[in-house]
């Protein structure tokens, strides 16, 4: 028997793995630095969270070292190059052209026609794009943040895009506010849903207990799929 469920300690999202095994190990993943722990059924959530806070440092040195190797494989935003649009891929055109505006549009044969300045430098280029993945994700988020506070009968929150380099998504109930990481507009429409849902379900539950579960369950019954394949992707790509 396999369970799994995710549990928030000291700041992280760990992936908590029941299953009959010897002992408990923590393992972090690439890209993003997840943190998984496997741990027999004997060993209860505090000595759980101990081990956790015990490896802290492990831990965040291992996510530095993804964070570092991601940021090696950087983009160099030139024609031929793949970048994803809401779960598709499309190749990147580059054309240079008069005047000092970039003009980004994707079009029906999987292209992204990027139209820079001649001499635009390849930061330019990430900063046009990445404010027009902003745009893009602030334009289909609203629409859900909307449809999910009603659906759970909870305030419409505030909410904002920002990149963030281990979680999705984070919220604070409290001052009802919920952060979707910019990366969500590479990802597919229904993991950029399952994100909002899991946030705004925190508004019902603040923690990852039955109530909180029993939501999820109740309003998109594939969550568990659609987060496995989030969390299998790269967080950027
Ligand atoms: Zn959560």
């Amino acid at each position: 028997m396999m369970s799994t469920e995710l549990i928030e300690i000291a700041g992280l999202s760990v992936e908590l793995v029941r299953k009959p095994i010897k002992n408990l190990h923590i393992g972090v993943y690439p890209p993003a630095g997840r943190v998984r722990v496997a741990a027999p059924p004997a060993i209860s959530d505090d000595a759980v969270r101990v081990a956790v806070v015990t490896r802290l440092g492990w831990i965040k040195k291992q996510q530095r070292e993804f964070e570092k190797q991601a940021r090696q494989s950087e983009r160099r935003y030139v024609s031929g190059e793949t970048h994803f649009v809401f779960g598709k891929p499309l190749r990147l055109l580059v054309k240079p052209a008069a005047g000092n505006r970039c003009v980004i549009q994707p079009d029906a044969s999987d292209r992204l026609t990027m139209t820079v300045p001649a001499g635009a430098t390849t930061d330019q280029k990430a900063r046009w794009l990445s404010a027009w993945y902003r745009l893009q994700l602030k334009e289909r988020a609203a629409p859900r943040i909307v449809k999910w506070s009603e659906r759970l009968d909870v305030p419409e929150p505030r909410w904002g895009i920002k990149l963030m380099q281990t979680k999705w998504g984070s919220c604070n109930p409290d001052k009802g506010l919920v952060w979707l990481n910019l990366d969500l507009a590479k990802k597919s429409p229904p993991a950029l849903d399952y994100v909002i849902l899991h946030e705004m379900a925190h508004f019902v539950s603040p923690r990852h207990d039955d109530v909180f579960l029993s939501v999820l369950d109740r309003n998109m019954p594939g969550w568990r799929q659609i987060r496995a394949d989030l969390n299998a992707l790269p967080l950027s790509e």
